[in-house]
């Protein structure tokens, strides 16, 4: 079963997908870690990141790998590029700011869904992203979109950027960001025709899992009934 999360900026997508994933013992696949990969190594490596070829060569021969950690205590996808560890060097705004640039060119986004097709030919998927129900898998067999309210996603940020970024300019930085992803030529962010629609501003983190478990049950329920007609 393939099940993908589209939506917003600090939505609540990673976490619910995420232990989702643990709760159904699926495999789950954050594709925005890999657009900050990308953008992680350009940075590091001073690539011009305005320039198309340069980072689009960047996307096609990096090597990432995600590994997940799971002991009585933890559960953590960590994730490698080139085999090092960038797991927290991924998750500054700046690193999240150029993933958004590098994301609207059409060779860095076909090269990175190449790598996620792969990656979802396994058994049980939960991926999660922008473009996963609309382009990288059409095909799912069940499509959630994840939305909130500007100021509570800004609160979530603040809250991961352990409050040392003002709320004003994370909300200016997620209006940006929001405008960039639904904006861009290639693949922008939308929702998936057939998707079931999350607003996650009310709901705690249990709320959100809880509610896309029972969508993934809903479908299940129906396809096998479909079955035994
Ligand atoms: O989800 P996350 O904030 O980690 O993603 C970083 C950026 O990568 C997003 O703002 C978006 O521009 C890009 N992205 C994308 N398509 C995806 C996942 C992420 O364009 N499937």
């Amino acid at each position: 079963m393939i099940v993908t999360i589209d939506g917003t900026s600090a939505s609540g997508k990673s976490t619910t997908a995420k232990e989702v994933a643990r709760k159904l013992g699926f495999v789950y696949i954050d594709t925005g870690a890999m657009y900050r990969a990308v953008a992680l190594y350009c940075i590091e490596n001073r690539i011009n990141i305005h320039d198309r070829k340069a980072v689009a060569d960047v996307s096609r021969k990096i090597n990432i790998r995600f590994i997940r950690q799971l002991t009585d205590w933890l559960d953590e996808n960590r994730i490698f590029l080139n085999g090092r560890e960038v797991t927290n060097l991924i998750r500054t705004e700046e690193v999240g700011s150029v993933a958004s640039t590098v994301a609207t060119y059409k060779d860095v986004r076909s090269n990175l869904v190449e790598k996620q097709r792969k990656m979802g030919r396994k058994e049980n998927v939960i991926c999660e992203g922008r473009d996963i129900g609309t382009v990288v898998f059409e095909d799912a067999d069940v499509k959630i979109y994840m939305d909130a309210d500007i100021i509570e996603r800004a609160r979530r940020r603040q809250r991961e950027l352990e409050r040392t970024a003002d709320l004003q300019s994370v909300i200016e930085s997620l209006k940006k960001r929001d405008e960039q992803d639904k904006m861009r030529v290639e693949s922008p962010l939308k929702i998936p025709e057939d998707a079931v629609i999350i607003d996650t501003t009310h709901l705690s983190i249990e709320e959100e899992v809880e509610k896309v478990i029972e969508v993934i049950r809903e479908h299940d329920r129906q396809s096998s009934s479909f079955i035994n007609d």
